[in-house]
């Protein structure tokens, strides 16, 4: 049967996003996050994203209402009783995920999936918190949601074929491209990209090259479209440190150790853009 009605768990930044992009594709959605006030910056968003859409002419003003109709925000978690899949967007903090996924499990049927967006935390760990195992995934989505085609399926030690490819069909049906990973740090693509950021920080670190020298270095010579001092910078060196410190962590090995220059930058308050310096001005 094909998931037709989902719940979005935040309605921050991934939530709406995902939230906009499963409206969009004719899912109606319940979106739950803890005040009025964080359910209405969610819907405002979306909003102004599919408003962007319409001027864009990628989709008409009938196309929007659809979707913004389709989407039900709420404070109330018993609305996620009719839910064929439950995505968790809430802050990336374990003990507050455990809480939440019991949540849900104790209003959902046994045959709703659970899935998480978490960037860092262990789903086979998160999944030993829900009744059925075996309904639970990891959906790891990218920052925009509306713009980034891919979706990692990330299986945990419990995980059910079934749900894997349960998943797989949904993910397709909204237009994204899912690839499947088995549960570890980072998963695959964070666990590429932020040790060669890492190595870049490591590189300026030992007055290898200029930082806007090591970033047209990757540009040019790799055709990545911003390079990783950049790239770190737009992250954030806080989020970049804490990536590196699960890796270092979760996989014991010394390889992942944090550049000590990063470790200084946060230590200095320079987090990147957001505060206006990191490896540039802003
Ligand atoms: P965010 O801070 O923008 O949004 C989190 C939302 O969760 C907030 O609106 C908050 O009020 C809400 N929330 C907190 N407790 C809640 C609860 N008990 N019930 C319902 N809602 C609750 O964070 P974000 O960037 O959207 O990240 C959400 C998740 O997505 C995290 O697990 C993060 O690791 C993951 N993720 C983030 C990115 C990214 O680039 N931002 C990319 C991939 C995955």
């Amino acid at each position: 049967m094909a998931i037709q009605n989902i719940g979005v768990i935040g309605a921050g930044t991934m939530g709406n996003g995902i939230a906009q992009v499963c409206a969009l594709s004719g899912v109606n959605v319940v979106m739950v996050d803890i005040t009025a006030e964080a359910v209405d910056r969610g819907i405002k968003t979306v909003s102004g994203s599919l408003d962007r859409m319409v001027k864009k002419e990628k989709i008409s003003e009938a196309d929007k209402a659809a979707a913004l109709a389709r989407i039900k925000g709420t404070t109330a978690y018993a609305d996620l009783a009719g839910t064929d899949l439950v995505i968790e967007a809430a802050t990336e903090n374990e003990g507050l995920k455990l809480r939440i996924l019991k949540e849900i499990d104790s209003i959902v049927p046994a045959t709703t999936v659970i899935a998480t967006n978490t960037s860092s935390i262990s789903i086979t760990k998160l999944a030993a918190a829900v009744s059925t195992p075996s309904r639970f995934i990891g959906m790891h989505f990218f920052n925009p949601v509306p713009l980034m085609a891919l979706v990692e399926l990330i299986r945990g030690l419990q995980t059910s074929d079934e749900t894997v490819a349960a998943v797989q069909a949904f993910a397709s049906a909204i237009g994204k491209t899912p690839i499947a990973v088995k549960n570890s740090p980072g998963f695959v693509v964070n666990r590429l990209l932020c040790p060669m950021i890492n190595e870049a920080i490591f590189a300026l670190q030992e007055g290898l090259a200029s930082a806007a020298d090591i970033d047209e270095g990757m540009k040019l010579g790799c055709n990545h479209p911003i390079g990783p001092l950049a790239l770190a910078d737009l992250i954030g060196l806080d989020t970049m440190l804490a990536v590196m410190e699960v890796f270092y962590n979760g996989f014991n090995d010394p390889k992942y150790r944090p550049a000590p220059l990063l470790r200084e930058m946060v230590d200095a308050g320079y987090l990147g853009r957001k505060t206006g310096q990191g490896f540039y001005t802003y």
